[in-house]
């Protein structure tokens, strides 16, 4: 294959995320259960809170907090306390500070690509938190830039492409979400592959749509070596 310029998502695409949310989430459900609420109404606030949310203040552990914080006061009314909003602020920095896992496959093959492409980690997110993710994992070696944006959307794949000069039949994008990988990056006609992951966030999850560009389904990572 020639010299392409393949985009590649960070969270739950080369590196653990989604799944430690989830484990704070179903803490927090269970916290909730004495109210005589069901985990999947409490489930269903919070959703409809981190969406409120992340309109107004973004992506991020601190988005993510304060919709814990508001879904609790929301659902306990009189009954909160401050003992359990602060144990919630203690699992909120917890998360904050669980360094990156990378997943399997990934340093490799980052490795053969990065000798063979033109890579550019795309991820969105708190700029902050986000570029502090990127440098604990140790992958920003394989990479010619790094770009952090508030939100993956068809006008951010379009900035990318002009600012960066790629080939849009020649530029592929790789990620494990429909709403902020693929979609869009078809959308805006570039090429991209799908690698799912089991763990992706409940907002993230969209059919894929076909557009201009070629669409590829992998596993894993690692198969991307059989294809670039
Ligand atoms: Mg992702």
């Amino acid at each position: 294959m020639s010299r392409e310029t393949i985009l590649i998502d960070a969270d739950d695409t080369l590196w653990e995320n989604n799944v430690y949310f989830e484990q704070t989430i179903e803490e927090f459900l269970t916290l909730l259960e004495p109210f005589g609420y069901p985990r999947k109404y409490s489930r269903h606030i919070l959703n409809e809170t981190e969406r409120r949310n992340i309109r107004q203040h973004g992506y991020g552990v601190r988005s993510f907090g304060r919709s814990l914080e508001e879904t609790y006061m929301k659902l306990a009314g009189r009954a909160a306390d401050r003992a359990t909003l602060d144990n919630i602020q203690l699992r909120v920095n917890d998360l904050e500070r669980t360094p990156p896992k990378v997943l399997e496959g990934v340093m490799e093959t980052l490795d053969y690509l990065a000798d063979r492409h033109r890579l550019i980690l795309f991820t969105k997110g708190e700029a902050a938190e986000q570029a502090a993710k990127v440098e604990r994992s140790g992958l920003q070696i394989h990479f010619d830039a790094i770009e952090i944006v508030p939100e993956k959307d068809v006008a951010t794949y379009r900035v990318l492409v002009n600012r960066h000069h790629v080939v849009k039949s020649r530029g592929w994008m790789v990620g494990n979400s429909p709403h902020s990988d693929i979609n869009p990056a078809l959308e805006a006609g570039l090429n991209a592959v799908f690698i799912p992951h089991h763990a992706t966030w409940e907002l993230e999850h969209e059919e894929v749509r076909s557009g201009a560009g070629r669409l590829m389904i992998l596993m894993r990572f690692s198969d991307l070596r059989e294809h670039f």
